[in-house]
């Protein structure tokens, strides 16, 4: 959530702009500020909140290609890809 003013401010249950940054724990002081309720209550300066997001994408995509001698856990299809090789298309894993 986007919180941009007061009012968006105590909309969201933030009592003020005294309240710590989640990634780097200094006070939220201005806008814009970035909330994050899905795992927790969590109010982030915007920038904060952007380098969160890449390091978060920079972690998956170690996830996904990871380096050698480490083999890949799991590889990401669509639903329709899975759709198509259920109708003999072409399996997004293993290309078959
Ligand atoms: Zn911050």
């Amino acid at each position: 959530m986007l919180i941009v003013n007061d009012e968006h401010r105590l909309r969201a249950g933030i009592k003020s702009l005294s309240k710590r940054c989640s990634y780097c724990s200094k006070p939220l002081k201005e806008y814009p500020l970035i909330m994050n309720d899905d795992a927790g209550f969590h109010v982030f300066h915007a920038a904060c909140a952007a380098a969160l997001a890449i390091d978060i994408q920079v972690d998956l995509c170690t996830f996904f290609n990871p380096p050698a001698p480490y083999h890949q856990f799991f590889v990401l299809t669509t639903g329709e890809s899975e759709r198509n090789d259920e109708q003999g298309g072409i399996c997004a894993i293993n290309g078959s």
